[in-house]
């Protein structure tokens, strides 16, 4: 189809100039591309840099979702039986085809979500990498552990893949979270049905193209586009459903677990939301060299991708002695670094603008100091949702500016005093996603991080990743962890066998 045509960031903007119609998706079941049934509604998919619909995408009804379960039920039978090596090379291929493509995805996911080109094509790389890193992953897993060769029996733990997983993401990093899911359910033999945000569906859709092109068995993966309440519900509460691995907001995260409440043993990986601190010591800040390390960790933690990722430092606190100088010198760098339209692409949605337009209107209400930008202007039909970085100071600390999750180009700044008060408001949230904290001193680095309360801490960094450590949140961030061995704890069951001795 056209999308495919569209390789660069050119020819897409004239192939939609020229499109007099949306894009029309349609759902990957089966091992084809098919339309979702007649009552289907359809959701418009804006490009947020224009304002402007750009793809309709199909809400999929109940019958629509069973439909796909069913296939990715019945391709378990096979799947969960082809050997790690044959399981391996696919997701080679995949992640060969996705290397090919690497322009084109890049493309659809910044016109599609509202990210910088840039950004859009990190993104495609971790995509790539998350297939890579299965693929020889499982190569080197081992099946077997605990072997107890008593006299009479020998007993050994066995594991083997768990089913059929609801695969759930969120619209931020579209491709990189779907393909974080569907990497290592495939690689661990389970199979599964995907829905992606239907706020940015088009890479999921794209994605479905290089599982065809892998010739990737028929109902291995299914894609099934829509939104919550019609289609992830349908999803998630079917029996068929071995497990949902989720990505999202913790409001949808506590529907999930209430609805599957009765199905006591479905697995379930939920990744929520996240309301992270960075801590900045005078030390990170005044020995030589590290004061513009300092500046450009927090401000990339604060406004990468908009604020839009879960793992941003939105709520920056700063030791007291070095807290004027530091929002001073902090602030001319945003301004400086984070141009919109150039390192600062447009907020996802229609819906997301108008939530941290809220929120800064409360952040006035609240008394809150703008010490950059303010409260953008209410959306008019055709405006792109555009947002400049958001630098606040003054902020009460029990106000829903400090408190709530904001999902957007928005950082709070305030001061403490000493190790003690630092550790204490970092914690004072009910998030525990991640934490980053800025220091030069070695002891502080290991004192600090261990009592955090954050699944994910970076000292003097942010968002490296090595893809076999455990991700997830803690308190109301998040439940289970995903990476390596900690991906194989979701998607498989072990079971202890008792051999007689012969
Ligand atoms: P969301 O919870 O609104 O939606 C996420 C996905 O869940 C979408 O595909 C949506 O259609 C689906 N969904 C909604 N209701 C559902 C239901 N009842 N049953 C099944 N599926 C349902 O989240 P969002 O607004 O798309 O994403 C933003 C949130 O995601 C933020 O809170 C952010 O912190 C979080 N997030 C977390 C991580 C992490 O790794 N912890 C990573 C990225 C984003």
């Amino acid at each position: 189809n056209s999308l495919w045509g569209c390789d660069t960031l050119a020819k897409a903007e004239d192939w939609l100039r020229s499109q007099n119609t949306p894009f029309h998706l349609e759902n990957y079941v089966d091992g084809l591309y098919a339309q979702a049934s007649s009552g289907t509604t359809h959701i418009d998919s804006f490009n947020p840099k224009t304002g402007r619909v750009f793809a309709k995408v199909p809400c999929t009804q109940p019958g629509d979702v069973d439909a796909a379960i069913h296939a990715a039920k019945a391709a378990f039978l096979s799947w969960s039986k082809t050997t790690r090596a044959e399981r391996s090379a696919y997701l080679r291929r995949v992640s060969e085809l996705i290397q090919e493509n690497r322009e084109l995805f890049a493309v659809w996911e910044s016109i599609d979500q509202g990210k910088t080109i840039e950004r859009a094509r990190v993104e495609v790389d971790r995509a790539i990498a998350n297939f890579l890193y299965f693929s020889t992953f499982i190569l080197h897993q081992k099946t077997a552990a605990r072997m107890i060769d008593e006299e009479e029996v020998l007993t050994y733990e066995h594991r083997s893949p768990a089913g059929v997983f609801a695969l759930i993401s969120p619209w931020n990093m579209p491709l990189y979270l779907l393909t974080w899911k569907i990497a290592p359910c495939l690689a661990f033999g389970c199979t599964a049905v995907a829905k992606p945000s239907e706020v940015t569906s088009v890479t999921a859709f794209l994605l479905a193209g290089v599982f065809q092109k892998a010739k990737t068995p028929k109902g291995v993966i299914n894609i099934v586009f829509g939104d919550g309440p019609t289609t992830g519900a349908a999803l998630v509460i079917s029996r068929l459903i071995s497990g949902v691995s989720f990505t999202g907001g913790t409001a949808t995260g506590v529907a999930i677990r209430q609805a599957t409440a009765h199905q006591i043993n479905k697995h379930l990986s939920l990744e929520l939301g996240g309301k992270n601190p960075t801590l900045v010591f005078a030390d990170a800040f005044r020995d030589g060299g590290h004061r513009e390390r300092a500046i450009k960790i927090a401000s990339m933690a604060a406004f990468q991708n908009q604020g839009e990722i879960c793992l941003c430092g939105s709520r920056i606190y700063v030791e007291d002695s070095i807290y004027d100088e530091f929002v001073k010198e902090f602030v001319a760098y945003v301004e400086k670094a984070f141009i919109m339209g150039k390192s600062v692409g447009a907020v996802a949605s229609n819906a997301h603008y108008d939530k941290i337009r809220l929120y800064l209107r409360l952040a006035e209400q609240e008394r809150a100091v703008f010490r950059l930008g303010g409260v953008p202007k209410e959306l008019g039909v055709g405006d792109g949702y555009w947002i400049a970085p958001v630098v606040l100071t003054d902020v009460p600390l029990d106000s829903r500016v400090m408190k709530d999750e904001i999902f957007g180009p928005v950082a709070t700044i305030t001061k403490f005093n000493g190790e003690g008060e630092a550790i204490q408001l970092a914690n004072d949230s009910e998030y525990g996603l991640a934490a980053i904290l800025l220091t030069s001193d070695g002891a502080r680095m290991r004192r600090v991080s261990e009592q955090l309360e954050a699944g994910m801490v970076w000292v003097n960094g942010w968002l490296q990743r090595e893809l076999g450590t455990p991700f997830g949140g803690m308190k109301t961030s998040g439940t289970g962890r995903e990476g390596g061995e900690y991906s194989r704890e979701v998607f498989t069951v072990v079971r202890t066998v008792h051999l007689p001795a012969i």
